[in-house]
């Protein structure tokens, strides 16, 4: 074969599109009832805009970012993530003028350039969700709710809500400071990818996955426990209103995100039914970023989902339920007049918004009723002059296998009782 898809990147077919469906309406429901609107950015920005608000030393920003030059010769990058282009617009737009409070929702493909292995794709799908310009921690529980929400709604129960704090301007540093000196301790120990961070990204040592790496760092202070008295009220606030919700969750001390501009709230939702890469959700508040993008200095909180990830729990879990694209009729048809009958009448059932189809290859009644039979159509009628000079044919359930006469020119209400 000539072409084919990139390493990293998949093909959604006729088949399994209708699962991807099914759950994009069902996060669209629900962020109806949250009362968020959906916001949709370009899938490429500048190359700034991500270095600015990911961070320069996270992981996306320094290996895996799809960055190219264009013929003008300015540095442009595909998303690898949906915050920073939502409030690039949310700024640009100036849409916190119209209201205090801007609650909005994306979904589409994102890039990233990673090693790929089961459920880490470089084009995979998030959903994601923010709320601009308030720092209640009730927003902070509001988005674990609605991504809990959308994962009950569609059948997976089984899910793991972490909770931690990562501090903010004023505790971080001093904080960083203190874990810097423990680290130096058993830097040589350590795997050389943890070293490197020691200096440079020391919090992300802590969610190392190396369990050499986990031993050394026992004891290692945690931002948890050095939090300073703002952001420990505002960690107390979560924790009161999520039990006051009824929602399961742990406080995870060494939960630490990927990217750099999170603030107090950080949150990720795991899932046993997938391997190592297991987290379905992960989020938190960013209270400096709209400032750190130019904007007005702005409260927010958010989080991102994968789809991909999402879909692979609900094929472990069972059936999604799916859109439904069966055929209600199947017209099989004998010969050229019949066939003529058979697209005018598709067009009037169609009209009425009825799913008919027709065979448009020629083939005989046999290969027709096959395709029909494929296609898991509800009912089937043959047509030839017999039927066409009569006005009535053969009404037959494909299930049952039954079959009933009917009037041709009454086949709608026939298949709709
Ligand atoms: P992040 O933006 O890194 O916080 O990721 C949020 C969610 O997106 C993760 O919890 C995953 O479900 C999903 N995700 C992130 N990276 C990938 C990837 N390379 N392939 C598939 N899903 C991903």
């Amino acid at each position: 074969m000539k072409f084919k898809s990139i390493r990293g990147t998949k093909d959604v077919l006729p088949g399994e599109v209708e699962d991807w469906q099914y759950v994009e309406k069902t996060i669209r429901h629900v962020m109806s009832i949250f009362n968020y609107r959906e916001i949709r950015t370009p899938v490429f920005e500048q190359t700034g805009l991500f270095a600015r608000s990911i961070g320069e030393l996270t992981d996306i920003v320094s290996k895996e970012m799809y960055t190219f030059k264009d013929r003008s010769d300015e540095s442009l990058t595909l998303r690898p993530e949906g915050t920073a282009s939502a409030l690039r617009a949310y700024i640009q737009h100036n849409v916190g003028e119209q209201s205090p409070l801007t609650k909005l929702y994306y979904m589409g493909p994102m890039f990233r350039q990673e090693r790929p292995q089961a459920g880490r794709l470089r084009q995979f799908h998030q959903f994601g969700v923010e709320a601009i310009g308030s720092s209640s921690p009730q927003l902070d529980v509001e988005m674990m709710l609605i991504a809990l929400r959308i994962y009950r709604e569609l059948g997976i129960q089984e899910f793991t809500l972490k909770v931690n704090s990562v501090g903010c301007e004023r505790c971080r540093p001093p904080y960083k400071r203190l874990l810097i000196g423990a680290l130096r301790g058993v830097r040589h120990q350590l795997s050389p990818e943890s070293q490197a961070r020691v200096d440079q990204n020391p919090l992300r040592v802590i969610d190392s996955k190396d369990e050499n790496d986990q031993a050394l760092i026992r004891d290692v202070p945690l931002m948890k426990d050095h939090l300073c008295p703002e952001c420990n009220i505002h960690f107390g606030e979560v924790q009161t209103l999520l039990h006051g919700t009824g929602t399961p969750f742990v406080v995870d001390g060494r939960l630490v995100r990927g990217l750099d501009y999170y603030t107090k709230t950080a949150f990720e939702i795991t899932s046993s039914a997938l391997g190592s890469q297991d987290a379905l959700a992960g989020g938190g508040r960013y209270d400096l970023l709209v400032e750190e993008l130019g904007g007005k200095p702005t409260p927010g909180v958010g989080f991102a989902a994968g789809i991909e990830r999402l879909l692979m729990v609900l094929g472990k879990v069972g059936t999604p339920r799916r859109v439904d694209f069966r055929p209600v009729l199947f017209i099989v048809t004998i010969d050229d007049e019949a066939r003529r009958w058979a697209f005018a009448k598709t067009h009037e059932l169609r009209l009425k918004g009825v799913r008919v189809e027709i065979d448009y290859l020629g083939r005989s009644v046999k290969a027709q009723m096959r395709e029909a039979n494929r296609q898991e159509a509800l009912y089937t009628v043959v047509i030839g002059e017999t039927e066409l000079l009569s006005r009535s044919g053969r009404l037959k359930n494909m299930q049952t296998g039954g079959e009933t006469a009917v009037n041709l020119d009454e086949i709608e209400s026939a298949i709709q009782s």
